[in-house]
């Protein structure tokens, strides 16, 4: 009879007798009989594997020597696993002579079952019940640990960004987002057919795909393109007819040598590329390592015009009629501590995609007008001199560039004729309206207008006349090896004839030799700026420039 304390246990439990080298159940309770009746009695057909497992923990446990042991058990039933934590301890006190080891169990089942639905909420998207961002990477992971691949098979992922979303979103609601999001989830599904890809939603509009492609690239680009016409179809949303385009993006490579986070975020960076590029992109090596150094630039930039860490270096533009100095270019410097001098071709480019453009350019306009104060207190006048200074679009765009530019004058005292911004044609293709606005107000204070880079840009013809633009730069990859390129010669000539008929002055840039210097002279250009005059200097040493220059051409004019 089963002693009566072990009867009145509400959980499983069962006494087993330890023969030395055998167990054998000798009581159980009801709830025991429930679950593991078949066990207790022996029967081993029913479910050996567990029935082995619990054995050898009874086993294990009677020769280890340790008074308590806990092991998990599960069970199969029709309706799924049921689990099992079991305890295991040794009954003192007795019957003499006997050993007797106490099972008790507690089902644990209920438990599991919320924390695996917990789960599937956690790597599940809840609108299209898709994998999401945490699935899509586990997915990959479960790609990669799989075995049986073979040497050369590649995975692939694809990164399908829906573009104008947000537009939707807001002109129709969220509703109409939800049900366009849904018809792009099951058009997606689709599209894989039986091959058994992976289709995740990996955030609003952004929706990836993972798969083994045998013959790599090109089975990725068949998919892309299916992928590309299925969601072009026409969607109906509250009843409008509309139609989507997305722009995918696809790394792709060795399953031996992949790694799931790396690859989504190259896909990821060859989806940025296509939105650019309206087309398929596929991630080359590389490009994230320099997206990586955009962005550690970035954190740098951030700091050091913080700072005050950047600094100025200014160029003369020369008359080519006279050789004199009739005004500096300032160019931003960056000098890191640890990274050494940084071009502004890599910083500039950073300054724009994050926005600290606005900060840099108020920087360079408030510290060139500085400048300019400093050499006139030291003349003792008016320096006859223009300061040039460059304005990027971005800027134009979103900052109160008049305001800043008054302040800047203002600040220092130096009136609006002194200061010539140095614009390129991105700017007025951009936004002609805005810059139109912004010209005419540069007029009124008499700040000059340059186009920079002139010739590599794409610029309207009808914008440029109706402009008030004094200066056109002729870029220097025209300039610098014109003599040796007839077709680079008829470019500047074509550029000087423009201008001329435009009423605008010329300066060249990237003079590099005196024949250059006097070629573009004969050919009728205003000024020139080059290595061969100058290059980018110190505020002191740009000071010394213009009056050495100054004084040799007084020399020249005494000596007739
Ligand atoms: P940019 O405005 O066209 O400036 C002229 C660039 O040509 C300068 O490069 C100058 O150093 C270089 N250069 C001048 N003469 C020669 C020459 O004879 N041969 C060669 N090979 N190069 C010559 P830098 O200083 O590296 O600046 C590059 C660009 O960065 C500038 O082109 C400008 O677009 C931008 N930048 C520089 N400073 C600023 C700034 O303060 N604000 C903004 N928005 N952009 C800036
Ligand atoms: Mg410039
Ligand atoms: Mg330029």
């Amino acid at each position: 009879m089963a002693p009566p304390w072990l009867t009145a246990l509400p959980q499983p439990a069962a006494l087993v007798e330890w023969r030395g080298n055998s167990i054998c159940f000798e009581y159980w309770n009801d709830p025991f009989e429930r679950y593991f009746g078949e066990m207790a009695r022996g029967n081993r057909e029913q479910d050996p594997e567990r029935f082995g497992r619990l054995e050898a923990e009874l086993i294990g446990f009677a020769l280890s020597g340790h008074q308590v042991s806990r092991f998990e058990l599960e069970r199969l039933t029709t309706l799924g696993t049921e689990a099992f934590d079991c305890t295991l301890a040794w009954v003192h006190h007795a019957e003499p002579g006997k050993s007797r080891i106490l099972i008790s169990a507690i089902d644990r089942t209920a438990d599991r079952r919320v924390e695996e639905s917990l789960r599937r909420e956690l790597i599940s998207d809840a609108l299209t019940a898709l994998p999401n961002r945490t699935g899509f990477g586990e997915a990959i992971e479960m790609i990669l640990g799989q075995e049986d691949h073979a040497d050369a098979a590649q995975i692939g992922v694809m990164i399908i960004d829906l573009m104008r979303f947000s537009r939707i979103n807001e002109a129709l609601g969220t509703m109409a987002g939800d049900e366009l999001i849904l018809s792009v989830a099951a058009r997606l599904k689709s599209c894989m057919g039986d091959e058994g890809a992976t289709v995740a939603r990996l955030g609003g509009n952004e929706f990836g795909v993972c798969h083994v492609f045998k013959n790599g690239v090109t089975d990725l680009m068949d998919m892309a393109a299916r992928i590309k016409a299925a969601i072009a179809m026409p969607i109906r949303l509250s009843n409008l007819q509309i139609s989507i385009n997305c722009a995918i993006g696809g790394a792709l490579i060795r399953i031996s040598e992949a790694e799931a986070d790396e690859l989504v975020r190259q896909a990821q960076t060859a989806a940025r590329a296509a939105k650019k590029s309206d087309r398929l992109e596929i991630y080359r090596a590389g490009e994230l390592g320099a997206a990586r150094q955009r962005f550690f630039l970035e954190s740098h930039l951030r700091d050091t015009l913080q700072q005050g860490g950047l600094h100025l270096l200014y160029q003369p533009i020369i008359d080519l009629s006279d050789g004199q100095v009739r005004g500096f270019e300032a160019l931003a410097r960056w000098s890191h501590p640890v990274l050494g001098p940084i071009s502004p071709n890599d910083f500039i480019p950073v300054a724009e995609e994050s926005g600290l453009v606005v900060q840099l350019g108020r920087w360079a306009l408030h510290d060139a007008m500085r400048q300019l104060r400093l050499w006139d207190e030291a003349l003792g006048e008016p320096m006859p001199v223009k300061m040039n200074v460059n304005l990027s679009p971005i800027q134009m765009a979103r900052d109160d560039v008049l305001g800043t530019i008054s302040d800047a004058l203002r600040l220092n005292g130096v009136n609006g004729d002194r200061l010539m911004i140095e614009l390129t044609e991105s700017a007025v293709v951009g936004d002609p309206n805005n810059c139109g606005m912004l010209l005419d107000a540069l007029k009124r204070s008499n700040v000059a207008v340059a186009m920079d880079d002139f010739g590599t840009g794409y610029s309207n013809m009808a914008s440029l006349q109706s402009l008030p633009i004094d200066l056109l730069k002729i870029d220097r990859s025209f300039v610098t090896d014109m003599i040796a390129d007839p077709d680079k010669l008829a470019i500047v000539r074509a550029i000087l004839s423009l201008a001329k008929t435009l009423g605008m002055r010329t300066t060249a840039e990237g003079i590099e030799t005196a024949d250059v210097a006097y070629k573009l002279r004969e050919m009728g250009c205003d000024y020139g700026q080059g290595y061969y005059f100058a290059k980018p200097m110190g505020a002191d040493e740009a000071y010394a420039c213009w009056m050495e220059r100054r004084n040799i051409s007084t020399r020249l004019a005494a000596s007739g």
